[in-house]
């Protein structure tokens, strides 16, 4: 078989929006402006009105938002970041960046994100925030868990970086269903720019007022320092001009992803793997992931085929020798589900021979 089918390939999204990247180049040269200015202005509004929220504000990345994100909620006296184990660390490093302790909860094996019975049994009087990943890109209801926290003074983070657009059957957005949300715009999300970026939402003023202060050095106005642990973390203008363009298409190629992963999930009915759903718009379909017992030899032999395959995530954060140094367990779903799950390729420009090859070689897996 001399068929490969990558599992992603920016190349084909850049390619097609080569008209619009080029304009957006112009029109930075004619501004003249390249951070901060009136395209990361327009970018934020459109984002805001997008997720029906009041507050964005754009920084650098992902793992900036998260961390700024928790540096602008943790109440005074408090330290303790909890969240789930299994969302690739990213979580975690902000908050070992924010000088924050970090402590797990288990996962719901069907959703894979923190089980509110775990949270109960991880909680202690120190924690003083804890993060939601939308993980692969499902939305779930946080209701319970931001009810649980919030009448115990703890704030609830929502790392939306995979779930961007996905809306729960109540009409709410990830990420605006507690008091922050975050999100990344590495290229690979489903909503990407031709390099780093990030988002913070969310509809409470002082939280707002305190994210714009960290992600300019802890500025009030210019050149004076308000608050402490600011840091620079900024979005260019030209990713924005990119971003105000990628926004107008992220509904449309989220469906597009939905479609990819239910085909896999049909075509896997009757074998050893399930390929996890993605059947409605509280999922954005960033991840085609499935779980297989036996995910060596499954995953040689879709790569034989010629289909590629990662694994998202390997290493649960609790088990990150660097990180930590030290290891722990107890987190039985998390560890179990770290050991079965790999991903196929779902990027919005897959060819249908492509997406076609895929769904022959899953039928025949054993
Ligand atoms: C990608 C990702 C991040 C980090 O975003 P960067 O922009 O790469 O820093 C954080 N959380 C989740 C769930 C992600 O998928």
């Amino acid at each position: 078989m001399n068929f490969e089918v990558k599992l992603n390939d920016l190349s084909r999204a850049l390619d097609k929006d080569r008209l619009f990247i080029l304009e957006v180049t112009e029109k930075l040269i004619d501004n003249g402006l390249l951070v901060l200015g009136p395209m990361v202005r327009k970018f934020e509004k459109e984002l805001s009105e997008f997720l029906n929220i009041d507050g964005v504000i754009t920084v650098a990345s992902g793992t900036d938002a998260l961390e700024i994100a928790l540096k602008a909620c943790m109440p005074s006296g408090k330290r303790t970041v909890l969240t789930a184990a299994n969302a690739g660390g990213y979580c975690s490093v902000a908050a070992v960046r924010s000088n924050f302790e970090v402590v797990y909860a288990d996962i719901d094996p069907n959703t894979q994100s923190i089980n509110l019975e775990s949270l109960e049994d991880s909680i202690s009087d120190e924690v003083g925030v804890v993060v939601v990943t939308h993980l692969y890109g499902l939305a779930t209801d946080i209701t319970q868990i931001v009810d649980y926290c919030h009448t115990r003074g703890i704030a609830v983070v929502e790392d939306c970086a995979q779930a961007l657009g996905a809306k729960l059957p109540n009409g709410k957005f990830a990420g605006t269903q507690a008091d922050v949300g975050t999100t990344s715009f590495y290229p690979t999300k489903n909503l990407g720019a031709l390099g780093d970026g990030g988002a913070i939402f969310s509809a409470d003023k002082e939280i707002l007022d305190k994210v714009k202060k960290l992600r300019q050095y802890g500025w009030g106005n210019k050149y004076e320092i308000d608050i402490s642990a600011g840091t620079n973390s900024r979005l260019d203008e030209f990713q924005a001009g990119i971003l105000s363009f990628r926004l107008k298409s992220l509904e449309s190629n989220n469906q597009v992803r939905r479609n990819i992963i239910s085909r896999y999930r049909n075509a896997s009915l009757n074998t050893s793997i399930c390929v996890f759903p993605a059947n409605d718009s509280s999922h954005t379909g960033h991840l085609a992931v499935a779980t297989s017992n036996n995910r060596t030899v499954v995953r040689k032999q879709l790569s034989e085929l010629g289909v590629q395959t990662d694994i998202h995530y390997p290493v649960p954060d609790h088990l990150q020798q660097g990180l930590f140094n030290k290891t722990g367990t107890g987190l039985p779903i998390t560890e179990k589900m770290s050991s079965q799950i790999f991903t196929l390729p779902c990027f919005p420009e897959l060819t249908e021979a492509e997406i076609s090859h895929v769904e022959a070689c899953l039928r025949n897996i054993q």
